[in-house]
């Protein structure tokens, strides 16, 4: 009876890992295909100084189109893009069409910077500040509108590769964001090794921030942190009012979040920044 019992379980689990891996097949040929047909979407999603409502500038984010017309979330396609070495097209697909988006925002008189997410494969095989600046100039970006968003622990993968592509690009004018930062695993000693412009502070951080009084003493830890070191800080995921005022209160001066908008179609962003405010 166990015997057979643990037959089942056997083939209970060995379908469900042929479903995930069907799953994961299908997702690898719709994003093989939408970088081939450089059909990948980007959506757009602003960030807010807080105290005016003013839009300073917007996340660009990808989306991927499946076979039915739905979106398939980038938590189901980035990991897999970084293990099968798409990343580095799709990476770059994303960043021409982010770095367009914003050439156009500046040439109607915006004064809003675009900020891209790179990924930690992107900074070992690819020339990735040879990149940014070939298409900084197609696009005629200004390089100090642009802003990359690295996580710290693509800045602990390949230290001394990213160092270096990180001073170049910030010579460049490009400004480095830490995203999801108080979430990685790193000391803070990398600080001191990367010149760092932003620090974007983790969404769970500040959803939490009300709830509990840790959440809060990490957002006060890391306000502080970025005072001391003369850091524009941002919060993330800010979805509710309270949430904003606290931030302010500790002198956060950027936020983005549903509060203020979610990531928008290029077309619904354009509308949204021709309005002037959220
Ligand atoms: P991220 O860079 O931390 O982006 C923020 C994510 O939080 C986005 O999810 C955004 O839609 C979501 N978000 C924004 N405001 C709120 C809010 O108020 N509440 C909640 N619950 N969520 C909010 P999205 O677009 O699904 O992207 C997920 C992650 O996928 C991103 O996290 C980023 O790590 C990755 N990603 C997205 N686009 C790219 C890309 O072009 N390249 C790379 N390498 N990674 C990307
Ligand atoms: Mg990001
Ligand atoms: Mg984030
Ligand atoms: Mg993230």
């Amino acid at each position: 009876r166990a015997k057979q019992e643990g037959r089942n379980r056997y083939c209970y689990f060995s379908e469900e890992l042929e479903a995930k891996l069907l799953q994961r097949h299908n997702v690898e040929l719709i994003l093989r295909a939408a970088i081939s047909n450089d059909a990948l979407e980007v959506h757009y999603q602003p960030q807010i100084e807080l105290n005016s409502g003013r839009i300073i500038g917007a996340e660009a984010l990808v989306r991927l189109r499946d076979d039915k017309g739905g979106l398939i979330s980038p938590i189901h396609f980035i990991p897999l893009a970084e293990e099968t070495g798409l990343i580095t097209q799709l990476g770059l697909q994303v960043m021409r069409k982010a770095c367009m988006a914003a050439s156009n925002w500046q040439q109607q008189g915006f004064d809003i910077r675009v900020s891209v997410n790179i990924a930690a494969k992107q900074f070992v095989e690819s020339s990735l500040s040879d990149d940014v600046a070939r298409l900084l100039e197609e696009t005629k970006l200004s390089a100090t509108q642009l802003e990359l968003e690295v996580t710290e622990s693509a800045l602990m993968d390949n230290f001394e590769e990213t160092q270096n592509i990180l001073t170049n690009l910030v010579e460049m004018g490009v400004s480095i964001a830490i995203d999801d930062f108080g979430t990685g695993y790193s000391s803070l000693s990398y600080m001191k090794a990367f010149p760092i412009n932003v620090l974007k502070i983790d969404q769970s951080f500040v959803r939490d921030m009300l709830l509990d009084k840790q959440s809060l003493d990490i957002v006060k830890t890391i306000a502080y942190l970025a005072s001391s070191l003369g850091l524009t800080l941002i919060g993330e995921g800010i979805e509710e009012e309270q949430q904003k005022l606290a931030l302010m209160d500790l002198n956060c001066e950027l936020g983005q979040g549903y509060l203020f908008s979610k990531p928008l179609p290029l077309e619904s962003f354009d509308k949204l920044l021709l309005a002037g405010q959220v």
